[in-house]
């Protein structure tokens, strides 16, 4: 699967030593998934239960790969139309993806990969395609067209699926389970910027998550959780600057083919589920604010904070009392949204 290569959106924990009456924990960072992870584990089953989430991760990582020529994906999108056996792994990543795609009216787009390889986002020559390359690559999109069973899945001849805008938030939710099993209450999982945060800290204390700042290595705000995902998605986690002058970043608007603009800089989705976060950081980062708003008021089964151009940073007001700005970043504006108001 291609994943951000630089995912480290949220670049770092805050975590205080606590009470010292706790273990060292276990830790542990790894490239897995095309992005580096760092594993926190605490507890007396510590170092046990990070190898095997490790296993785990990289045993993920072989299945969902679009390069690595072994993979499922790499079958499904070598298939040239056939029907493949998928393992339940990957039926349950592509089923969840297939279905944000619709609840998300096709901003999640998870057969945008055609698309995302004439830009040259998979291999790095980056460069600008024609509009006709692009409007017949985009002919070789479209969620609907791919048809699960049971076991399997068939994907039309020319089309190709990338996982990458959830593959990672699935892996959390994974791992979270597997480490609840190894008795683990306490852990932290940076997954390439995704965070999935198991437990609350062992002395009892919630998890401080930074965020940061578009195009800085600067944290602008943190975020106070336990038991959740807080995951971010931003163009300014790769992109390019073409021979126009112009940026143009690895999140692809579906609608048009073209990399998404639309005055958003990013969108962090903290939820319990790690693969509900980063399905809808991406989804929403593609709406852009104000769609982004209005979904979130139909559903509220998620919060977020959206970073936009002009230096506003819009949160859901679940999240109010548990996100600080930063006090490097106080010029900055804050706006609550809440179910009950319209603009
Ligand atoms: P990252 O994985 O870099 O942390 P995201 O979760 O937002 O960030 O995923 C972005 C990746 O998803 C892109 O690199 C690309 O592989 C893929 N992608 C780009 N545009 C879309 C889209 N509209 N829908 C689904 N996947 C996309
Ligand atoms: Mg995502």
């Amino acid at each position: 699967m291609r994943m951000g290569l630089t995912g480290l959106c949220i670049l770092f924990v805050l975590t205080s030593c606590g009470n010292m009456q706790y273990r060292e924990p276990a830790r542990e960072t790894f490239l897995a998934m095309d992005t580096f992870m760092t594993f926190t584990v605490y507890g007396e089953n510590a170092e046990e239960a990070l190898a095997e989430a490790k296993e785990q991760v990289l045993g993920l990582e072989k299945l969902w790969s679009v390069t690595d020529t072994e993979s499922e994906i790499y079958a499904v999108n070598h298939s040239e139309g056939r029907p493949v056996e998928i393992s339940r792994a990957t039926e349950e990543l592509v089923a969840f993806a297939l279905k944000m795609a619709a609840e998300t009216d096709g901003a999640l787009e998870p057969t945008i990969y055609p698309v995302l390889t004439a830009w040259g986002f998979t291999t790095g020559e980056y460069r600008i395609p024609s509009e006709e390359a692009l409007a017949a690559l985009l002919g070789r999109t479209g969620y609907e067209k791919a048809v699960l069973t049971e076991g399997g899945i068939c994907l039309p001849e020319g089309m190709m699926l990338d996982l990458g805008a959830v593959g990672k938030g699935y892996a959390g939710d994974l791992l979270a389970e597997l480490l609840a099993e190894e008795g683990v209450t306490s852990a932290l999982l940076d997954i390439g910027g995704n965070i999935q945060a198991i437990g609350r800290k062992p002395d009892g204390t919630e998890w401080k998550v930074g965020l940061r700042a578009p195009y800085s290595d600067a944290v602008f705000g943190s975020l106070m959780v336990s038991d959740a995902a807080v995951v971010t998605s931003g163009a300014y986690e790769r992109y390019f600057t073409g021979e126009d002058g112009k940026q143009y970043g690895h999140i692809i608007d579906p609608d048009t083919g073209y990399p998404v603009e639309n005055g958003l800089l990013s969108v962090t989705v903290a939820a319990r589920e790690g693969k509900l976060c980063d399905a809808l950081s991406t989804a929403l980062y593609v709406m852009g604010a104000e769609k982004a708003v209005n979904f979130w008021r139909e559903r509220q089964d998620f919060d977020m904070i959206l970073v936009t151009e002009d230096e506003r940073v819009l949160l859901t007001e679940g999240i109010e009392e548990r996100f600080s700005l930063d006090k490097a970043y106080q010029d900055w504006t804050k706006e609550v949204i809440k179910v009950g108001q319209r603009e």
